[in-house]
């Protein structure tokens, strides 16, 4: 088998496995919400359809540098992944996988930030505000271009930063169930998590919504620091106020498009 053939079959892979992850674990979170909160998500059937529209392209352009990278390690060496759990001290495990989060944490606040910039936000952005309110569908609900941004934030830090593959595999498990719970449009977490101490520093739902809501603030994707350190946290959001004036507001991306000229 050629290389090239080679990479291209890898990159196919990966795009079915994040495609698969992404429908299996968007689906169950759904399916959670209408058990415990039957008619959440009534009347966005047809916002849903587009999310997991858009979300699947996402999973394409996730899966190509992902899978590029994948037999680049598999075959050539390529990347500071590691196996062998002796390679680096044992203290290293935890500070590596918090080391990613606070990484790609650092870059999406910084590029969710610039692509609030009203010319950016219309071309780009506004397909992931069309969501209000967002679902559990949305949580890889993207236009390209914004996809292509965080598609090659993991497959560039694995190159700069050590990790054990078990690791690695425990920060996309919080990537993901981070991207859906905080769409979700109601908290997985206890109360004492996000309204606690904890709640001050690290993101959930509540937090992501006021995004979704109110547009210009809280930017983050795993914790408030940069909004703190930036001054652009406005604190938790309130799930209620956002499912009324969604309706009211017409969703799509026309609604996104008139509050982002208003704050941009
Ligand atoms: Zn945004
Ligand atoms: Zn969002």
């Amino acid at each position: 088998m050629t290389v090239f053939l080679a990479i291209v079959l890898s990159a196919v892979a990966m795009t079915v496995i994040v495609g698969v992850r992404y429908l299996l674990t968007s689906a169950g979170f759904a399916l959670a919400t209408r058990l415990t909160r039957p008619g959440h998500y009534a009347g966005l059937d047809e916002q849903i359809r587009r999310e997991i529209r858009w979300s699947l392209y996402s999973a394409a352009i996730y899966g190509v540098p992902a899978g590029i990278v994948a037999w680049g390690w598999q075959n050539r060496g390529w990347t500071l992944i590691y196996e062998d759990w002796g390679a680096y001290p044992l203290w290293y495990v935890p500070v590596s996988v918090l080391l990613f989060l606070f990484a790609h944490d650092t870059w999406f606040y910084w590029s969710h930030r610039w692509m609030h910039r009203p010319a950016v936000f219309r071309r780009v952005h506004a397909v992931h505000h069309a969501s209000r309110p967002p679902t559990a569908w949305a949580a890889m609900a993207f236009h390209p271009w914004e996809a292509l941004t965080g598609a090659v934030v993991i497959p560039l830090l694995v190159f700069v930063i050590p990790i054990h593959v078990a690791m690695l595999g425990l920060v996309l498990t919080v990537m993901t169930f981070m991207g859906v719970t905080n769409h979700m449009g109601w908290e997985i977490f206890p109360r004492f998590m996000w309204g606690g101490p904890l709640g001050a520093w690290l993101i959930t739902a509540s937090h992501h919504q006021r995004h979704h809501d109110a547009y210009g603030c809280n930017y983050g994707l795993y914790f408030r620091f940069w909004d703190r350190v930036c001054g652009t946290d406005r604190g938790l959001g309130d799930f209620a106020s956002q499912r009324r004036r969604g309706g009211s507001a017409g969703g799509g991306a026309g609604a996104g498009r008139r509050v982002a000229d208003r704050v941009g």
